[in-house]
Parts: C-alpha cells; structure tokens; sequence
C-alpha cells in the first residue's frame, strides 16, 4: 500500500521548492506512482489507460521489463560518464541505432536530450556550412536553450532570447494554414525568406515531419521535398528533429520524414528513443561529423552506459514486439473511428496525423474554427476521470495530442474513443 505523501503534500512541497513556473492539466492534480506497458496508476491503485505517453517519451510501455532489467543489468555492472574509457554498451548502440538510418547518415553524438541534441544539429550546421541562418517553421517547438529556443517558433514557450539570423517560415498547415494541403505554395515561402531575409546563403532549415508540441500538425505533402530543394541550393543542410515522430511511432515508417520522402543531412532525437531515461542522438553524416574535430567536443553523461542500454533495448523491442506495424494497424483504427466521431459531434475540427500520433482539434464554430479552449479542459478532466489519460496542445491549446505507448491495442483504442463520446455527449 502507498504510505507516500498526499497529493496535497506534494502540492505545498512543489509550491515551495519547486520551479514556480511548473504547470499541470486538470483541476486536481494526480499522482501517479507505478506504470505497467499502457497503464498508470495513482497512489490510490487506481489504472489509467495513458494515451500520451509522457508526450511520447514511452514508446515500448511503461517499465517494459526487458528495458528495465537491461537498465538494471548495466546499472550492476556500471555506471559511468561517456569521456575517457571505451564500453562496449556505448559503442553496439551506436552501430545499431545508425543501423535504423538511411544513407550517410553513419555518425552518432549522444546527449542527454531533445533539446541538446538540436543545439548540437545547430552548432554543427553553421560550423559545416560556414553560414548562421536557420530557417524553422511558424509553430515549431524545438528546445529551451539559445539556439533552440531561437528556432522555436510559439511565443507561448519563448523568454526573451536573442534571435539573429533565425527566420521563420509559414507553416505547412493543412487545417489552418493559408495554402491548405498545397506543401509546393509553402514551400515558396522559404525560397522567399532565402532571397529577402538572408545573403542568399543558409546555415540550416530544422522541422519535424509531424509537429508535436505544435498540435500534432502534419505537414503539408510535398512541402519537405521542395524546401530541402531549396535549402540545398542555398548551401545549407536540412536538419529533421524527429524527437516525438521518430521511433516507429507513425506506422508506415521507422522515421517521420520518411512520410514525406525526404533523407536529411542530420536526425536528432531523444524521448522514445530511451523509453523514459534522459537520452537524446543526433546522427548525420562522417563529413558533417568532422567538423566537430575542430576542437574538443564532449558531453559527461550524453550517452553513458546505462541509457545506452536502455536504447539499445528499446531497438530490440520494437523489432521483437513489431510495435511500427502496431501503430500502424492500431493507429489506423483509431484514427477511423476518430474521424466518425468527427461525424457526431459539432465540436471535433479536424482528426490529423499517422500511426500512434493524432491531434484531434476542438472549435467552437467549424466556419471560424474558434479554438474551444475551455471546453477541452473541462473534457480532459472528465476523460481522466473515467480513466484516460490524454493530451493536449497546439497554440491555443485546443488539440488533443494522443500519442500512447506504441503497445496500445485497437481494445485500448475503442476504450479511448467512447470515453472522448461519451464526454463530448454531456458537454
Ligand atoms: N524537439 C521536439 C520536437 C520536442 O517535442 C521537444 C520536447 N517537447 C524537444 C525538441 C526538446 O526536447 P527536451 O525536452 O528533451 O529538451
């Protein structure tokens, strides 16, 4: 039995000592304390089916146990940072997760997470290219350091950092953006800023194929193929931060940007890829790599033994477990019957996105598309407490992100579905 504290304690502990800036969804907090594969569970033993999957940081389940005894396996035999001794856990890693990319992409840095790993792809960029323009797109969400924030492009999760040279283009949104479904038109908007925001040299372009934090926004067909066109014609390279998509989670590909037939010059990553320990990759290419033999370059703990073992587990068990081909089945079942619910019920906008992450956005007039901001708050805390976990985001905060553990079953997924009815029925 818990013999923890309450979740008022908890409460009062966090508002004294810790970050004030620290936010929850629903009204009363809850607290989980134990997760098994798609479940959580609170203090009081109470399941939860988790459809987010700590924003897509679980992608095999929670505690899965061949993860965990590999993380408990290395943990016994040793604990160390990256620098200075050779392991052989680092180094099969390394080997098995290039292994997972396609072209030159052979050269792996590890960081301990998403947002590491894009300063990394950005630093090594300019460095490569000789230029400092990055282009990233209107919504973005790539980290909260300089370079990251910087090319972060929602001013919900920016502070005042200093921004030069980073250019934001319109985003390919199919549901709101202005050239609808046509990626080509978008496209144009970044041969445009190359020509009249810049000397006509880039440093970089950086996106997501499927945005995240941005309201599971899939971009526009098309639009990757021609900005990497153009990119490549301004001597830069194209950076994919495949830090939520990446790892099987859309189902027809291992990789997001593999949806829109493109091959970047660097991948970062990190969440899925550790299955919840703080592991992030970035993996490009050995020309790109070299310039990092500049000078020193280290991380102390980017990569040490034990989250590489975790990775390295994590790689296993997708193969073993087909967990791409699940989120592709299931994900596909799901987004079926979402999309009838769409049918049913006045509030649903728009149903979006590939394999295990869909967005389904909420407005209060479908002319308008007025974002329904309260009212998914009040459905969030009425699905959670009939025992679903989901997720929320996009600009105004109106988007439901469901992203599960890629184990979630079409059992899960019908439990999913007529909970969000039978809410959206009494709201
Ligand atoms: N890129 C994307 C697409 C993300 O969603 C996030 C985190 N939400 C990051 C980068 C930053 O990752 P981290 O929080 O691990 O620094």
């Amino acid at each position: 039995a818990y013999t923890g504290p309450s979740v008022d304690d908890i409460y009062k502990k966090r508002k004294e000592f810790l970050s004030p800036s620290m936010f929850y969804f629903y009204k009363k907090p809850l607290n989980i304390v134990h997760g098994k594969m798609q479940y959580l569970y609170d203090e009081t033993g109470r399941r939860y089916l988790d459809s987010f999957g700590g924003i897509a940081t679980v992608s095999c389940g929670h505690c899965h146990p061949e993860i965990v005894q590999a993380i408990v396996n290395q943990t016994n035999s040793l604990q160390h940072s990256t620098i200075l001794y050779f392991n052989p856990a680092i180094a099969e890693f390394g080997e098995a997760l290039a292994s997972k990319l396609p072209g030159d992409l052979k050269v792996v840095f590890f960081t301990n997470s998403g947002t590491e790993a894009n300063e990394l792809a950005i630093m090594m960029a300019r460095l490569y290219t000789g230029s400092h323009d990055i282009i990233s797109l209107r919504n973005s969400y790539h980290g909260n350091a300089a370079a990251t924030m910087g090319a972060t492009a929602q001013c919900n999760w920016k502070f005042n950092v200093i921004q030069n040279g980073v250019h934001h283009a319109l985003n390919p949104d199919p549901y709101r953006g202005v050239f609808g479904s046509d990626g080509k038109m978008y496209a144009k908007d970044v041969q445009d800023l190359i020509q009249f925001s810049t000397c006509g040299k880039v440093a970089a372009f950086i996106s997501e194929a499927i945005q995240g934090v941005g309201g599971i926004v899939d971009l526009a067909p098309g639009y990757l193929p021609a900005v990497y066109k153009s990119i490549k014609e301004a001597g830069g390279v194209c950076i994919a931060d495949e830090v939520q998509a990446g790892f099987g989670r859309t189902g027809s590909h291992f990789w997001g940007f593999q949806g829109q037939g493109v091959v970047p010059d660097i991948v970062t990553m990190a969440k899925g890829i550790g299955n919840g320990v703080p592991l992030g990759a970035v993996v490009t290419t050995p020309e790109i790599a070299e310039v990092l033999t500049r000078r020193s370059y280290f991380n102390t703990f980017g990569g040490n033994p034990v989250c590489t073992a975790a990775g390295h587990a994590v790689l296993r068990v997708i193969e073993k477990e087909k967990l791409q081909e699940n989120a592709h089945v299931v994900g596909s079942y799901l987004k079926d019957r979402l999309t009838a619910l769409k049918d049913k019920h006045e509030i649903i906008g728009d149903v979006r996105g590939r394999g295990l992450m869909l967005g389904v956005e909420l407005v209060t007039d479908r002319e308008q598309k007025t974002p329904a901001k309260a009212e998914i708050l009040h459905l969030m805390d009425q699905i959670k407490d009939l025992g679903v976990l989901i997720g929320k985001g996009g600009f105004y905060g109106n988007v439901f992100r469901i992203t599960p553990p890629l184990c979630f079953t079409k059992e899960d997924a019908d439990f999913l579905v007529d909970v969000m009815d039978h809410s959206m029925s009494r709201l």
